[in-house]
């Protein structure tokens, strides 16, 4: 079904990856509360299996404390399929691919902005609201596939039973003789009855297959609608949130003016909206929301919160996990 092949995952195309990130500078920092480690005082059972993820860590651990995202913990993963992509999956697990890395290599702002991204997809409840969008046109569409078949079964049954009074034909008519002698009998007269005049099942599901076929181009462009309404605010958020840490929106600029350069995927049915859309709707946020008062509200909670929040392998050894503060105070803890 369409809800359930949507809900699988919430892929982001926003075009980049993190490859080569094994030496990201801080020169794209506009400032920092305190220097951010490379390392942290609990070191991994399995550091070489982090090893990629190690250095875009600082940067997302930095996005997530100046925003007062460090409640709960996240997990960053960078997946080696080669493409100009992100995305925001499961809870809070955000991916890079390393094709994205490798085109924002040493670019700290802009790979901040692919993170504020996609963290904003799981902050803003992106996939609840998409799936659940998903499943109310799903199940509008389905009421009204069954509301017009059972149309088709009323008046095709009126229609049966006048045709059978006229020829008054109260039996038989499925008789093989008989079907050959009246049109009572003959399927295509009826869409949705067999030559009974009952609903036939098998007659039933291919009309509504059919009429649910008709439909869903209908609802995935309803959907495709939604997706670029989201895609707008997780850049909106992604903005925020990057230069509430710290960094330079002109990060988010590059990101997009260099995606701006891909092929025009030829029309708005698209889950995204285009990139050029995209940059001057960051150009108006940093009219709206100027980066030195999101600095300044950052600065605040970066300087409350001093202690980068620690990191581990997740236990499923497949990301690096962001703890969460009370992670990290356990941790902390721990080592006294
Ligand atoms: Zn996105």
């Amino acid at each position: 079904m369409i809800t359930y092949r949507i809900a699988k995952k919430f892929i982001c195309k926003i075009g980049i990856t993190a490859a080569i990130l094994s030496s990201i500078s801080y020169r794209d920092v506009a400032y920092s509360a305190q220097p951010v480690p490379t390392t942290t005082p609990t070191a991994s059972t399995n550091q070489a299996d982090i090893e990629d993820e190690k250095p875009i860590y600082p940067i997302a651990e930095k996005i997530i404390r100046a925003n007062g995202l460090d409640e709960i913990t996240w997990r960053l993963k960078v997946d080696d399929e080669y493409e100009f992509n992100a995305a925001a999956t499961d809870l809070n697990q955000i991916i890079l691919l390393k094709g994205l890395l490798d085109r924002v290599y040493g670019d700290d702002a802009a790979i901040a902005f692919v993170i504020g991204h996609e963290i904003a997809h799981h902050t803003q409840k992106h996939m609840y609201s998409y799936t659940a969008y998903a499943a109310k046109l799903t199940k509008q569409m389905q009421a009204e596939v069954d509301a017009k078949v059972q149309n088709i079964i009323v008046t095709e049954t009126k229609k049966f039973e006048t045709a059978r009074s006229s020829k008054r034909r109260s039996k038989l008519l499925c008789n093989q003789d008989i079907a050959k002698k009246t049109s009572l009998s003959v399927a295509p007269d009826y869409l949705a009855l067999n030559c009974q005049g009952k609903p036939d099942s098998n007659k039933i599901e291919q009309l509504k297959q059919q009429f649910t076929a008709e439909k869903e181009p209908e609802i995935y462009s309803q959907l495709k609608k939604l997706s670029r309404q989201l895609e707008f605010e997780a850049d909106k958020f992604g903005y925020i949130y990057m230069v509430r840490a710290g960094y330079s929106p002109e990060g988010a600029l590059r990101v997009l003016e260099l995606m701006s350069r891909s092929p025009h995927p030829g029309s708005d049915d698209t889950t995204h909206p285009s990139f050029n859309d995209r940059l001057n709707a960051i150009k108006e946020l940093m009219n709206k929301y100027p980066a030195p008062s999101l600095m300044a509200e950052g600065k605040i909670r970066l300087r409350l919160h001093p202690n980068p929040l620690t990191y581990d392998m997740s236990k499923d050894g497949q990301s690096l996990r962001i703890n969460s503060r009370f992670g990290s105070q356990r941790q902390a803890s721990k080592l006294k």
